[in-house]
């Protein structure tokens, strides 16, 4: 077989076999063919064997923070390899699992003055939506075993907390697709979006009126509400929606006064994102439990973790159940623990805090532009993320292959084409990425309107 038909092969194979996210087995959208990855660029090969280098905006869902093929990830993946990749975690421990764990529990958001977190107990899972689930199931055992079980979560519209049935019950009703699994999935309290934007003050008309239904939805439920979920600051794959850190607090505080716990889902804002290591410090919150996934492992291996607070962990574990009930058979995977613990080593030494400022910087900078076109509704940068809200549905296949062209791998959804770049992205690379993201928006959905 040649190189090209070797690529013919397999793209037919991968589209009249594999599921792809969210794809549709009888019309599947086109895959690009991955040879390899390094640095912040993918080596994909195209039809006629030809292999092209391209800047991936993505860092592969927002997980590869410090690019590709890094040497101290493979290092500690080698490492490991040549120890254990795995073995069960029940009834056993290993290095790996208490160095992870050990550094989760020291970087975890704290309040200042407070000389640990508070949040002292880490579940490691191995996905992002199974820990959002052991974080759920953690708030409803927590209350069961108080002898007063409260089966509702409170959240607020336009989330994403993954596709497992708890996690999927608390993302946004419509944009979830509900209406799908009407009678499957349990029913929980939705309060409005806050208002848009990083900085709304509390006394904005607009936050103000959000606050007071927000206070009143709650005060009619909440006898039944067991956790607020909240993606604090930024709702990522729920629509890249930037609200400010008194709608967080407000949130926080129902859950306070009303003896229901608060879950922060930073698997998307976790590990510097944003900006701050956690999206938490904005807010001056620290919730009661925490998830993180992501970016953890750098992007190398699946795995995530919940963390709770002892007062959390004691109530889980006193009462009927006796004890958290979840264990997957990959918890603690060593091999993921090896490479996160390498991979948050990396991550302070590498100063994201400089790296993710100045990307920001030139985020703005570099997607202005964007604002002259006719189909461009706004522009909006927090940290590494930069955002293009067309007025209208993005033609995903389109964008995807005009920013290829331009040596940049995006991939939109819904309304939106937007960019969270590995934080070891260059002033170059930046300016790769938003020229593509511009120019390519301009190429497929409508000229500019001004010179
Ligand atoms: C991606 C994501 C999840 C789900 O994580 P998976 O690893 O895909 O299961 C949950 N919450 C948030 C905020 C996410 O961004």
């Amino acid at each position: 077989m040649t190189d090209d038909q070797k690529l013919t092969d397999l793209l037919t194979f991968d589209r009249e076999h594999l599921w792809h996210p969210y794809s549709c087995a009888l019309t599947p959208t086109a895959s690009y063919l991955v040879e390899s990855a390094s640095g912040i660029r993918l080596q994909l090969r195209r039809p006629g064997g030809e292999i092209i280098s391209v800047v991936d905006a993505m860092s592969s869902w927002w997980s590869a923070i410090h690019g590709y093929a890094v040497p101290s990830l493979d290092e500690a993946a080698r490492d490991q390899l040549g120890r254990m990749s795995h073995v069960m975690f029940g009834g056993l421990t290993h290095e790996p699992a208490v160095a992870l764990g050990r550094k989760l529990i020291e970087l975890a958001p704290r309040l200042d003055g407070q000389d640990e977190s508070p949040l002292q107990h880490v579940f490691l899972a191995d996905s992002g939506s199974v820990s959002v689930e052991v974080a759920m199931k953690m708030a409803w055992q927590f209350h069961v075993n108080s002898g007063r079980p409260r089966p509702k979560m409170f959240t607020i519209r336009g989330g994403y907390h993954g596709d497992t049935f708890a996690a999927m019950s608390v993302c946004d009703p419509v944009g979830g697709m509900h209406s799908l699994f009407t009678g499957v999935l349990p029913e929980q309290i939705f309060a409005q979006r806050p208002p848009a934007g990083i900085d709304v003050a509390a006394d904005d008309p607009a936050m103000v009126a959000w606050e007071q239904e927000t206070r009143a939805l709650y005060a009619a439920h909440a006898a039944e509400v067991a956790a607020v979920v909240v993606e604090p600051v930024l709702q990522g794959a729920g629509g890249m929606y930037i609200y400010s850190p008194y709608a967080v607090q407000v949130l926080a505080s129902l859950a306070r006064e009303h003896g229901a716990l608060l879950i922060f889902d930073e698997i998307a804002t976790g590990f510097g994102r944003t900006g701050t290591l956690w999206a938490a410090q904005r807010c001056a919150v620290v919730p009661d439990i925490l998830t993180v996934g992501k970016a953890l492992t750098g992007g190398y291996l699946t795995l995530a973790a919940t963390l709770c607070t002892r007062e959390v962990a004691q109530g889980v574990s006193s009462g009927q159940s006796g004890g958290l009930m979840h264990g997957p058979t990959f918890m603690g995977n060593p091999l993921a623990c090896s490479v996160a613990l390498a991979s948050l080593e990396l991550l302070e030494r590498n100063d994201f805090r400089a790296q993710t400022a100045r990307i920001e910087s030139e985020l703005g900078t570099g997607l202005e532009p964007a604002l002259d076109l006719d189909c461009v509704k706004g522009v909006r940068t927090l940290g590494a993320v930069g955002v293009i809200q067309l007025t209208g549905p993005v033609d995903v296949a389109a964008i995807g292959a005009a920013a290829i062209e331009r040596g940049v791998w995006v991939r939109p959804f819904r309304d939106l084409v937007y960019t969270m770049p590995p934080y070891v992205s260059t002033t170059e690379d930046i300016g790769a990425i938003t020229t593509a993201m511009v120019e390519s928006v301009d190429e497929v959905h409508g000229g500019l309107t001004t010179d």
